[in-house]
């Protein structure tokens, strides 16, 4: 179907405009170009895909975001409602503290996890056990959330089975399911805290968590390990498919092309070399911040203004969650070699001992004082952070044989950082001898325990920070899953009203992707950019009938 006025559109004027070429503007753009809109997405990096992506280095590939996808019963619906075809293989996990490793099969894979603990812990077997037994309780309840394929990428007055099959009685299940879980919204730290007494278990069962994940969302992990799969030739693939898929819908994709300014009043944005385009919705898919600083609302209606103010400033206090540093290994060692300690998803523990508290307190005292600290205090610092740490190691040739030059493996090994430290020392004017010796670290922590062969063998190394993530995607703080948990999120935060966090307070322009709802990631990044999608049609529907 065409909009009956795309056709007359001059060449700069769309039915809708998405801006952020992430997998989230990417969905939207796809569902609206189906649709037979006049779609342009905006997006200002040469490829699109953001933090869905893959580069190639040297004939490694590597994947620069997410190290594999969740389906979470909203990837493989959206790619089934699209009809793409993506070929794609499980993507196993491994868990590893110290020298033993376990990897995760099956639902019994829980109890190899808990002998794992128990091992390490054996004084604190039955707060082990407790957490075992929330763990179960929630994979449970993550059958229920994810039992069905999400119903936003169904034709429901089409497909009747399902929804009379499917859709109806799970819905009481679901209502019931989100109470619980609406109950263990607290701190995943905080929550732990009130039966697991020994903070080394505390911390190797958390630490790889944002600061503050509510707990429900960090103790789900353990489904999603059994969910994880890998599109052949890398995470990117997805962000390819969706993009060759806008094309073939007839939708438009400008790359390179960075919006500067935002004009409600007018439905106009603008980009870097001045060039302005108008639209009839906007779908802003990009950092949420920047779509508040840049927006000139000066000739919007009063109460539209005064709400957008309001929102403004909500969202202008709050800060992006954790960040991420991943060091880049190119390795003269063929995969078998890693492949026989582990899988090519692998969250690693070298030491039982935990990060502990001297970690956020030390790195507090760090940030508070960064004007008086000696550049030896910080890497003292550095030294116990890398030892104590969990890393999530990727190898995606053991994935895809394809990945890497015959021979040869790429390794990816990436942990939770903190944007203002990287930040502050780049403002100190040392950032390139500070990711020299945290690469050196990391390298040495990860070749004297579980990878000794890449002491000698690592051929090319490189890294990411979360100045590079803010630079790469423009995201606030270089969070990579949006906002920073805390107690008044500046957007929705419940699954059962994830339909309204796409709406902003003007009612031409919606948000979707990392920054719409939280918590988020890859698949409510997709969710929210088809429940904006939706919008817009249903909008549209009804203006063209009056
Ligand atoms: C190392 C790593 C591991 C991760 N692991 C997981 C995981 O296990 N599970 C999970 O669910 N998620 C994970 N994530 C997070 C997940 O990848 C992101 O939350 C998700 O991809 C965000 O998608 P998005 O489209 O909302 O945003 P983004 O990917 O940030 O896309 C935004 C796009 O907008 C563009 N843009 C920004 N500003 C402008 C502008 N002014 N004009 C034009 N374009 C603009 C950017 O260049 C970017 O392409 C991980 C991320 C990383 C980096």
């Amino acid at each position: 179907m065409k909009y009956p006025n795309s056709k007359n559109m001059s060449e700069n004027t769309y039915n809708t405009i998405i801006v952020g070429g992430g997998i989230a503007g990417l969905t939207s753009a796809a569902f609206l170009a189906r649709a037979g809109q006049k779609v342009l997405l905006i997006e200002k990096n040469k490829e699109c895909g953001g933090l869905v992506n893959l580069f190639t280095s040297d004939g490694f590939h590597f994947d620069a975001g997410v190290r594999a996808l969740e389906d979470a019963g909203i990837i493989f619906p959206m790619l089934k409602d699209l009809n793409i075809q993506l070929e794609i293989v499980k993507s196993p996990v491994s868990l590893g503290i110290e020298n033993e490793i376990i990897h995760i099969e099956n639902l019994d894979s829980l109890l190899k996890y808990r002998e794992l603990l128990i091992k390490f812990f054996p004084e604190s077997e039955g707060e082990i056990d407790k957490v075992l037994k929330i763990i179960r309780k929630i994979m449970k309840h993550m059958d229920v959330l994810y039992g069905i394929e999400n119903p936003v990428f169904k034709d429901l007055k089409r497909d009747r089975a399902f929804l009379f099959k499917k859709l109806l009685p799970w819905l009481p299940k679901f209502i019931f399911t989100v109470g619980k879980i609406n109950r263990m919204n607290l701190p995943v730290e905080e929550y732990l805290r009130t039966f697991v007494k020994n903070p080394s278990l505390l911390d190797i069962i958390s630490q790889h968590f944002f600061k503050n994940t509510p707990a429900f969302f960090a103790l789900s992990y353990f489904s999603l390990y059994l969910d994880y799969f890998y599109p052949k030739g890398g995470v990117g693939k997805l962000s390819e498919a969706m993009k060759n898929k806008i094309t073939e819908c007839g939708g438009e994709i400008r790359t390179e092309t960075k919006i500067i300014e935002v004009i409600p009043d007018k439905c106009l944005v603008r980009d870097q070399n001045n060039i302005t385009y108008k639209y009839e919705n906007l779908i802003w898919a990009a950092d949420l911040k920047t779509l508040y600083k840049i927006a000139d609302t000066e000739g919007l209606f009063p109460e539209i203004k005064t709400k957008f103010d309001e929102s403004k400033k909500k969202m202008l206090k709050n800060r992006g969650g954790d960040s991420v540093f991943s060091l880049f290994l190119e390795v003269d060692e063929p995969p078998d070699s890693f492949g026989k300690i582990a899988n090519g998803h692998f969250f690693y523990t070298p030491s039982k001992l935990g990060l502990g508290e001297t970690h956020r307190e030390g790195l507090n005292y760090l940030l508070a004082n960064f004007e008086k600290v000696e550049k030896e205090q910080i890497l003292t610092w550095l030294d116990k952070f890398t030892r104590l740490n969990t890393y999530e190691i990727s190898i995606p040739v053991l994935k895809d044989p394809e990945l890497a030059p015959p021979g040869k493996t790429g390794i990816i090994i990436s942990f939770l950082a903190e944007y203002d430290l990287f930040n502050k020392i780049q403002n100190a004017g040392w950032l390139d001898e500070f990711i020299s010796e945290l690469e050196n670290r990391v390298l040495n922590v990860i070749s004297d325990s579980v990878y000794p062969l890449l002491k000698d063998k690592t051929i090319t190394r490189f890294s990411f920070t979360p100045l590079s993530i803010e630079n790469r995607v423009g995201s606030s703080e270089g969070a990579i899953t949006g906002w920073s948990f805390q107690k008044s999120m500046p957007v929705i935060n419940k699954i059962q009203i994830a339909d309204r966090s796409v709406l902003t307070p003007v009612p031409s322009i919606y948000q979707a992707g990392q920054w719409a709802y939280s918590p988020a990631g890859v698949p409510m990044a997709i969710l929210t950019g088809k429940l904006a999608a939706d919008r817009v049609i249903k909008k549209m529907k009804k203006l063209r009938k009056t």
